[in-house]
């Protein structure tokens, strides 16, 4: 469970990026976050992952604050949550199942035959979500041998291999055809229902976010402008 309060961010520039948002995403919930550029979308969801510092507001995981925890355990921090990148950010010389284990160790390993590191366990832990995001067959291929759909797929198996408590998804889509955009949106929303996974998907189409998501959040100008159901959003926000 996510919980942010009154949450704001001026840079040092003057820019006053996030305006008093309060949002709660339940276990489960997928959010579409939406707004126009410059809206606030990544500053939102850098303020979350704590690559950028709130000034105002406090954010909650699992009922911990987060806002004001020592740079030395912002590492921590970041394994609770689960990052997946419009560009994949894979390691593109590394299999599948390294990339996904990656994900585990939480940072990139440089060494070859890193895989001896883990336990049998974990990469049977590993193998199971790339069966689950339909890539059991090429768990041995390596990153670069990849459709973009298929990378995607490894960057969800990557970010859900850490156990994280929250997703949060930076424009899964933008680099993919409607067709696998439509499939990997799908994805994301069943594996965040099945495993009772709070996410925040910041996705600037709109009509794809209205069909898969539960909820959608729209910024503008740092401040919640939309909050509810995809039916309910209007062609103004
Ligand atoms: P969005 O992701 O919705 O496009 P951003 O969070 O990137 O919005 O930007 C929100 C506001 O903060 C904009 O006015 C932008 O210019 C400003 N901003 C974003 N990042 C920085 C930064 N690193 N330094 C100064 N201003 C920034
Ligand atoms: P942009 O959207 O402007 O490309 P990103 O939001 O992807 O920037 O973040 C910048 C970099 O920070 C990325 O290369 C990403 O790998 C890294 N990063 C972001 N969030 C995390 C996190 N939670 N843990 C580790 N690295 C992260």
């Amino acid at each position: 469970m996510l919980r942010i309060e009154a949450l704001g961010k001026t840079y040092r520039t003057g820019d006053r990026a996030l305006d008093g948002i309060s949002l709660t995403v339940a276990p489960g919930e997928v959010v579409g976050l939406i707004g126009p550029s410059g809206a606030g979308k990544s500053t939102l969801i850098r303020c979350i992952n704590r690559l950028v510092e709130p000034s105002a507001g406090e954010i909650l995981l699992g009922g911990e604050a987060i806002t004001a925890v020592a740079t030395r355990h912002l590492p921590a921090v970041r394994r609770r949550i689960g990052m997946i990148f419009q560009e994949y950010a894979l390691v593109e010389r590394l299999t599948v199942m390294e990339n996904v284990l990656s994900g585990r160790l939480g940072y990139v390993p440089f060494w070859r035959s890193f895989l001896r590191r883990f336990p049998q366990r974990d990469i049977d832990a590993a193998f199971a979500l790339l069966d689950r995001v339909g890539l059991a067959a090429h768990v041995d291929k390596r990153a670069d041998a990849l459709s973009g759909g298929q990378r995607q797929r490894v960057g969800i198996a990557r970010a859900l291999a850490q156990e994280p408590e929250l997703l949060l998804v930076d424009e899964p889509t933008a680099s993919l055809d409607p067709k696998t955009s439509q499939q990997i949106m799908q994805l994301i929303c069943e594996i965040c229902a099945e495993r009772a996974l709070p996410a925040i998907v910041n996705i600037h189409d709109v009509a794809l976010a209205q069909r898969f998501v539960s909820r959608i959040v729209g910024l503008h100008g740092g401040r919640v402008v939309y909050d509810g159901t995809p039916d309910g959003l209007s062609t103004t926000v």
